[in-house]
């Protein structure tokens, strides 16, 4: 039996980089020689890693949006990677890939039924993408609330993983899982990560660069002692950025695959993944967490709708955006709802079985027909379709990475304008509501301090463009259910 036991969990993800109106990924200059950033970390870390096989032996969760772009860009090394949690599927009986809020979205800040559609949607794509239901889900940015915790539980979600500063004590035990109460009598399973050691790992790369001198003196040095003595399994969580190996640090890659598959067994050291961990050793303790905070920042959730200490500039420009955006998908519901109420009884669930279309799974019309209880009329199924639409650019509007940097003039927050300038297009034809003007209004305010650039002009480019490609901007991302 195994004393001491190792997870190295690895957050892959990027932000979703296509245009809107082309679908098409813009090339960017600093990812040279390759086309743009996704192309260049697919080639220094996804593929590296997959061919190294470390996909079977860490645990890690693959952004959906990353997972969209990687399966056409490169769908054998997307197959490997699903194939290596399928070897610990048939080895353990439990997977080692856990799945993602769809839209990397900051849970705390999102609405209730914006809660449930990015659960729902990310637990969907799991299942198309990896063939099997997630046991654990990631949460963007570790953003967490107790909602956010009882929606999980509720959709089948049986752990996820944040850092030890998000527990309500801080004389938290890092080496075990532990069990958080939800109301209803629910509840769910989290594993804090080892604080010192993911720090070190993602940003002293000094500790990385000799596999068999990390494990044989620096993870040693971590196990529990009290637990080591009464020969008590216990467990390392080292949670990273997956990014780290072999992009953001190159060869680390090499150090994850030499770590795992050798040099800890040679230290008594076993890796092992967290559903695997759960089946023999389920939380003895129960903890609370602290609502709305996670591990990127410091300040609660502050980075993702204010100026906080996090980043180097003054960014008030970030409130100015989610209040825009906050404002928008108000009004966008409002006549999402009004629009599906007469044919629909339940167009929040509608909306989180969307995901079937998106994935290709199930056409449209057949979908918004069976919420509806019966054949509609084409006009309306193409009106709601529109709809469906427009939310699906009202749910990327809120990408975290829009609020991360300290300036405006970037392509994450650019996108998420495009995205909601998307939003409100499609709504406009589709309802004859045009909502444009209020949120250039409110978008006036949002300001790069770099460049001086503003968020109306962003907004209102989009619509441009949009215009001069007519008919395409529609019909690029909205299907004619009828050819379906
Ligand atoms: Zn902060």
């Amino acid at each position: 039996m195994t004393i001491r036991a190792l997870c190295i969990h690895g957050h892959f993800y990027q932000p979703p980089r296509e245009d809107p109106l082309t679908g098409v990924v813009p090339r960017e200059v600093g990812a040279a020689p390759y086309r743009n950033w996704n192309e260049r970390i697919h080639a220094e870390c996804y593929r590296s890693n997959a061919v190294l096989d470390n996909f079977e032996r860490i645990s890690f969760n693959v952004g959906p949006t990353l997972l969209d772009w990687m399966v056409e860009y490169d769908p054998a090394i997307c197959r490997r990677i699903v194939e290596q949690d399928r070897a610990n599927m048939r080895q353990f009986g439990v997977g080692n890939a856990i799945a993602q809020a769809y839209n990397h979205v900051i849970m705390p800040l999102a609405t209730s039924a914006d809660k449930r559609t990015q659960i729902a949607w990310g637990i969907a794509d799991f299942e198309h993408r990896f063939g099997r239901r997630p046991r654990g889900m990631w949460l963007p940015e570790t953003a967490v609330d107790l909602e956010t915790l009882a929606i999980m539980a509720d959709m089948g979600i049986e752990f996820t993983l944040l850092a030890p500063w998000q527990a309500d004590r801080d004389d938290v035990d890092p080496t075990e899982p532990y069990r958080v109460a939800l109301p209803e009598g629910r509840s769910i399973s989290v594993f804090f990560y080892h604080q010192g050691l993911s720090g070190r790992v993602s940003f002293d790369p000094s500790l990385t660069t000799n596999a068999d001198a990390f494990a044989l003196h620096d993870l040693p040095a971590q196990y529990h002692p009290e637990k080591l003595r009464r020969g008590e399994p216990h467990l390392l969580l080292v949670a990273t950025d997956g990014e780290l190996y072999g992009h953001h640090q190159p060869f680390r890659d090499l150090f994850l695959a030499h770590l795992l598959k050798t040099a800890s067994a040679q230290n008594g050291i076993a890796p092992t993944f967290p559903a695997r961990w759960l089946r023999e050793h389920p939380p003895r303790r129960t903890i609370g967490i602290r609502e709305r905070t996670s591990w990127s920042c410091h300040h609660g959730v502050t980075r993702w709708m204010d100026d906080c200490g996090c980043t180097p500039s003054e960014s008030r420009w970030k409130a100015h955006l989610r209040g825009a955006l906050d404002q928008l998908a108000g009004a966008l519901d409002e006549i999402y709802i009004e629009t599906l109420h007469p044919f629909i009884a339940d167009p929040w669930a509608l909306r989180d079985r969307y995901i079937h279309v998106l994935l290709g799974a199930l056409p449209a019309v057949e979908l918004i027909d069976e919420a509806a209880g019966r054949r509609l009329p084409e006009d309306e199924t193409r009106r709601i379709h529109m709809l469906l639409n427009a939310q699906r650019e009202r749910q990327r509007m809120f990408t975290s990475c829009g609020w991360f940097f300290d300036d405006f003039d970037r392509i994450e927050p650019k996108n998420n304008v495009a995205y909601a300038a998307q939003a409100v297009l499609l709504t406009r034809v589709a309802t004859g509501v045009d909502l444009a003007p209020a949120a250039l209004a409110a978008l006036r305010r949002v300001e790069s301090h770099r460049t001086g650039l503003r968020a109306d002009k962003v907004f209102a480019k989009h619509l441009r463009r949009a215009r001069e490609y007519g008919e395409r901007a529609l019909t690029l991302r909205v299907d004619d259910p009828a050819k379906k």
